[in-house]
Order: structure tokens, then C-alpha cells, then sequence
């Protein structure tokens, strides 16, 4: 084929493909338009998980009519004129790209009015082909409503999510906005009706409790200014963090805004977490909302299509800033709690008094055990399993010994959640802290997360008695009635097919009301009414899962398991390690955090100076 040039159309579709990914990103450029237009009413409308419907309304300056149809050509924007600006960029959008990259995928129609105006107009963009603008009778400020995103593109719309999975990212992405700018009301319906809704009067842990439930409001603590001698030198952090209390297995409510722009950055989210230190248990993370201003020319907002990483120039001194913030903060909450951040190197401690220093072994990837074997507090998973690296003497079943030890040997750097090896048999020995079974194996020492482990077997259980379709359901004599939040309610709706499958029978019951009716049998024995509320809040955020049924039974499985602090018999934590012993993946929970750690023999013998 000679070389030509693409035509518009198919260029607009492909530079489409890089900015609107799935309906979340086209729902993110709407709602950060909104603002930069100064917007201080903002609502939302979602349907069918956005490829149904989305929509945004604001009551920002509006988009004089002789601009309209410039608002949609690429590499069209108000706010950036030359080069320069880009480096001291202080609104969220820039690249001119978002309306028609969205326009060129959707059916889409754009109305707006500026005050100065005393009509508005329509403007209507069918799958990139736009059609002339008319006047239309409107309020001053801006509607943006977007159909059947990528009808025109098979190919994007089947790597969508489901309906539920899309939604709940659409809703925490505005969500993130609400937390960031509790000085706009933000309104947000799904399926018609009310997902969460802000007041707007700028309390900003006001808007965390309007989304994430009022547990937040007592816990939240606000982030202090730091005096000159612990201040980074033109770096501010604002914002809260919550205290130790409230923490979720995963990191989606830990919020980071740089300059307003809503951010992902792994080196950040570590820098915070290392402020909590051990006051995390292993696997949870904190809750909070960090605001981080600095002169626009220190951070690069431009390396990334979607703008949702930036780079810093001077990254650790941005780190540095928000872990003394958060640090200050607790401390202060909590004083004489918050250990420094410096860990006691055990192992070191055992070479001074021997005056013989112990090989340094960056192989075992491990801090001193001693000093915390169930994790840095840095929310990194421990290595859960530590290869044995000679053969053990005097093992029972010497073919065991050797599957178990080929089984370890062929695996450097286990990956938890991928590896379905089996577990040698354990003897259980005690319980520490009422959350950690100690066991003996063939090879050492096995400390084994009690509620990881009961979550793994549920988890099975529940694919399995899906798979053979013999849920074993157990109805309630009179319903449970349990009263919902709205974000719990809309996690609810979302998911009730998936309840239902799983063995729960919950219906509606009034606004914002479900009554549960059945319960898995298995699940017999606990306090079902609660531990709903806490699936939902979970599911509400996103859930983890590679489906949304997957999401569904883990979080179903997590927050129906024995808790940590439960102490138990012995005979319960040796049924518990039997059923561990027949999962198909022993070693990760659900959730992907390690369900066990060990402390091979030959690894005692050296944390005991024997060699
Ligand atoms: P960018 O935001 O990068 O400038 P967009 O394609 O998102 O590019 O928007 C193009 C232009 O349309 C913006 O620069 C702005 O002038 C105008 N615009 C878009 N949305 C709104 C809105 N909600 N209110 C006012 N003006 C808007
Ligand atoms: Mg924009």
C-alpha cells in the first residue's frame, strides 16, 4: 500500500482510543472540565455503566456559542497558549483533546451558556460527525451528555468490565474529586438513583463522611502544617488521614492530589504508609485524602495520556514531605505510639554480642525477623515463603521430603496469588496474639494469618458449591432487616445476581432497606446483618476479583471469615490448618495477601548463630 495521510475521522478515533480508555477516563475529563470552569455544582448521571449513559451538568463560566464548535476540535483549549504555560500549568486540563476524543466515540451533544448570553446552545456530535449548532433555552453553565460510548468501536467496548466493575471505578473517580474539592456539592446518580451527593460548604471531612460512611468522622485527623524545621523547603501537604482504626485491604482510599490533579504514585502512597508504621496490620492500608502543593514547574503533569501519573523533579523530597506530614499527625492523635521509622535490625544485634557479623544474605529478601516477621508496616507483603536451600535431616516420608523440596527449590520469588503449591503437613502448635496459628512442618517454622487462611478455604468453598450448583442456603425464620448507606445500597443493586448465587437470599425492603431472607449454610454462626454492610462498603470501592462474581464471593468470603484476635481451641486451628492443607492455592488469600509465612529450619539455625 503507498503511504497516505489518515483522514480525520480515523485519526480522532485512534487519539480517542489513547485518552478515553474505558468510561471512567471520558467521565473523568468531563468532571475535571467542570472545574476548570470554575464550576461549583457539579452533577453526574451514569447509566449502564456509562456505556448507557453519562452525563455532567455544572454551573461552571460556560463556553461562549461562537467557541462551541472549536471546544471540539483537537488541540483546541482556553487554557494554554504557548510552550511556557505548560510549565506552569494550573488547570487540569491542557491537551485540548478530551470533548473530541469523546465526540468521536459516542453519541454525543454538548450544551452550554455563559452568564453574559441570555440563550444557550446544542451541540451535537454523532460518532465524530458533528452537526450544526441551534440555540437552546438554558441555564448558564454546561451539560455534557455522552451515549452508547463506543458503539462505533466493537473492539474497545468488549474489553469493558461489566456494567458493576465499570461503575464502581466511575463512581470512585468522582468520588476522588468530591474528597479534593469539598467546596463543590457533587451529585451523582446511578440508574437513577442517588449514588452519594456533598454539600459543597468546603468541610472536607464533612465530604468524606457524605461518601465513605460516618466511621470516617471521628478517625479523620487533620494533616498539621509542619514548622520550618520539618517543612520541606516549597512543598505544602494539606488534607487528613484517618487514624489507625480505620484501614482497608487495599489501597483505593488513599487519595493523592498534586496542584488539584488526582494522581497515582506507588513512591507516595509507600512514603505514607511508612508513616503508620506498625500501627498497620500486615495487608491493610490507610484511609485518607493528601493534598500536596508546589510550583507547577517542579512536577511534570505531561507524561501520561490520561494525566493521571505525573513526575516529580525532585520525587523524594515530595515523599519526604507527606510522610513527616502524616507522621506529625499521628503522633500528635496518638503520642508515645508512632515508633520512629527506623526498624531494630535484630540480626545485626546478635553480631555485635557475638563480635562475629553474620553474613549479609540478600537473598532471603527478609528484614530481621525478630524485628517484625509479619511485615515492615510498609504495606509491601513479606515474602511469604522462604526456599530451603539444603536438605533437612531426618524427615518422616522421604518422598515427600523430596517433592516438597523440588517444589520449593524450582521457585526463586514466589508469586502468591499464582501459585497453587501444596502446603507439607502442619502441626499446630499454638496460637499468638489471637490471630497467628504457629505450626511445625517438614522444613522449620509455619506462622499461618488465621483469618487469611479461613478466607482462602470459604473462598474455594464458595466456586466449589457454585460449580456443582449445590449451594447449601439457610433461610431465616423472620428476614434479617438491615439498613443500608446509599453507596452500600447502590453496591447492593449492583451485585444482587451475585449474592444470589452465592447463596444469599436479600431482597429489597424500603429506601436504602434489604432484608436478608438466606444465608450460605456455611457461613452459619455469624453476625450476617453486619458483615453485609462490610461486603458492601468493600464491593462499593471496587472489589478485587477477576469478575464481578469473583469480587463478590471474595469479599463475601473475607468479611465472613474468623477475624483476627478470635482466639481459638486448638482442635478449631487444627480443623483450620486441615482445610487449608486441601485448597487449591493454600498459600494466598483472596485477596492475594500470603496466608502463611516460614521460617525455614535452616534460616533458625541462623537467627540462632548455629552456623
Ligand atoms: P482541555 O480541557 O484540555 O482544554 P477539552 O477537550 O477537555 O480540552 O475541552 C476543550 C475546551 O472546551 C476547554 O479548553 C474549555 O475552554 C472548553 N470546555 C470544556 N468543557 C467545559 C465546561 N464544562 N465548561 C466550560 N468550558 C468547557
Ligand atoms: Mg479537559
Amino acid at each position: 500500500m503507498p503511504i497516505r495521510l489518515l483522514d480525520d475521522r480515523v485519526i480522532g478515533k485512534i487519539a480517542a482510543g489513547e485518552v478515553i480508555e474505558r468510561p471512567a477516563s471520558a467521565l473523568k475529563e468531563l468532571v475535571e472540565n467542570s472545574l476548570d470552569a470554575g464550576a461549583t455544582t457539579i452533577s453526574v448521571a451514569i447509566q449502564k455503566g456509562g456505556t448507557g449513559l453519562i452525563e455532567v451538568v455544572d454551573n461552571g463560566s460556560g463556553i461562549p456559542a461562537a467557541e462551541l464548535p472549536l471546544a471540539l476540535q483537537r488541540h483546541a483549549t482556553s487554557k494554554l497558549t504557548a510552550w511556557d504555560d505548560l510549565q506552569r500549568i494550573a488547570s487540569l486540563g491542557f491537551r485540548g483533546e478530551a470533548l473530541p476524543s469523546i465526540a468521536a466515540v459516542s453519541d454525543f451533544s454538548l450544551r452550554s451558556r455563559t452568564v453574559d448570553e441570555s440563550v444557550g446552545t446544542d451541540l451535537d456530535v454523532v460518532y465524530g460527525v458533528a452537526r450544526p449548532p441551534r440555540p437552546a433555552a438554558a441555564v448558564p453553565g454546561t451539560r455534557v451528555t455522552v451515549r452508547d460510548l463506543f458503539g462505533n468501536v466493537p473492539a474497545r467496548r468488549k474489553f469493558l468490565r461489566q456494567a458493576g466493575t465499570e461503575t464502581a471505578i466511575m463512581v470512585r473517580s468522582i468520588a476522588a474529586y468530591a474528597l479534593a474539592r469539598p467546596d463543590v456539592a457533587f451529585q451523582v446518580t446511578v440508574d437513577d438513583r442517588r449514588s452519594f451527593a456533598t454539600d459543597g460548604r468546603g468541610d472536607e471531612v464533612a465530604a468524606a463522611v457524605a461518601i465513605w460512611g460516618t466511621e470516617i468522622g471521628p478517625a479523620a485527623i487533620a494533616l498539621p502544617e509542619l514548622d520550618e524545621s520539618a517543612a520541606v523547603p516549597g512543598i505544602s501537604v494539606a488534607g487528613w488521614i484517618a487514624l489507625p482504626e480505620i484501614t482497608r485491604s487495599h489501597r483505593n482510599s488513599l487519595l493523592f492530589f498534586v496542584n488539584g490533579r488526582w494522581v497515582q504514585n506507588r513512591p507516595l502512597l509507600f512514603a505514607l504508609e511508612e508513616a503508620y508504621h506498625s500501627l498497620l496490620m500486615v495487608g491493610r492500608h490507610p484511609v485518607g485524602v493528601i493534598r500536596i502543593a508546589l510550583d507547577p514547574a517542579m512536577v511534570d503533569v505531561n507524561v501520561h495520556p490520561t494525566k493521571a501519573e505525573v513526575k516529580f523533579v525532585d520525587e523524594r523530597s515530595v515523599a519526604r514531605a507527606v510522610s513527616r506530614a502524616a507522621h506529625r499527625g499521628l503522633s500528635e492523635a496518638r503520642p508515645n505510639e508512632v515508633p520512629e521509622v527506623h526498624l531494630r535490625d535484630l540480626r545485626r544485634g546478635v553480631a555485635h554480642s557475638t563480635n562475629q557479623p553474620l553474613p549479609f544474605r540478600p537473598s532471603t529478601g527478609q528484614r530481621a525477623w525478630g524485628a517484625s516477621p509479619l511485615g515492615d508496616g510498609t504495606g509491601l507483603a513479606p515474602r511469604p515463603f522462604e526456599p530451603t536451600d539444603r536438605p533437612v535431616e531426618g524427615l518422616p516420608v522421604p518422598g515427600v521430603r523430596a517433592a516438597v523440596a523440588a517444589a520449593t527449590q524450582a521457585e526463586p520469588e514466589p508469586d502468591v496469588a499464582f501459585n497453587p503449591r501444596p502446603v507439607p503437613v502442619l502441626r499446630v502448635l499454638g496460637q499468638v496474639n489471637g490471630t497467628y496459628i504457629i505450626a511445625e512442618g517438614l522444613d522449620g517454622m509455619f506462622m499461618i494469618d488465621q483469618h487469611a487462611a479461613h478466607e482462602r478455604v470459604m473462598y474455594e468453598r464458595i466456586l466449589a458449591d457454585m460449580q456443582d450448583k449445590r449451594i447449601d442456603r439457610q433461610p431465616f425464620l423472620d428476614p434479617m432487616i438491615v439498613e443500608l448507606t446509599d453507596m452500600q445500597y447502590g453496591a447492593f443493586e449492583r451485585s444482587t445476581a451475585e449474592l444470589e448465587s452465592i447463596g444469599f437470599q436479600i431482597e429489597e425492603f424500603g429506601p436504602q432497606t434489604v432484608a436478608i431472607r438466606a444465608m450460605p449454610a456455611m457461613m452459619r454462626g455469624i453476625n450476617i446483618g453486619d458483615r453485609l454492610r462490610l461486603i458492601l462498603d468493600e464491593l462499593a470501592e471496587g472489589g478485587t476479583g477477576e469478575s464481578w462474581l469473583d469480587a463478590v464471593a471474595i469479599s463475601a468470603a473475607c468479611h465472613t471469615s474468623i477475624r483476627a484476635g478470635q482466639a481459638l481451641s486448638l482442635a478449631e486451628m487444627r480443623e483450620l490448618v486441615a482445610q487449608l492443607e486441601q485448597t487449591e492455592q493454600p498459600r494466598a488469600c483472596g485477596h492475594g495477601r500470603p496466608t502463611m509465612l516460614h521460617m525455614s529450619q535452616g534460616e533458625l539455625e541462623r537467627q540462632f548463630s548455629r552456623r
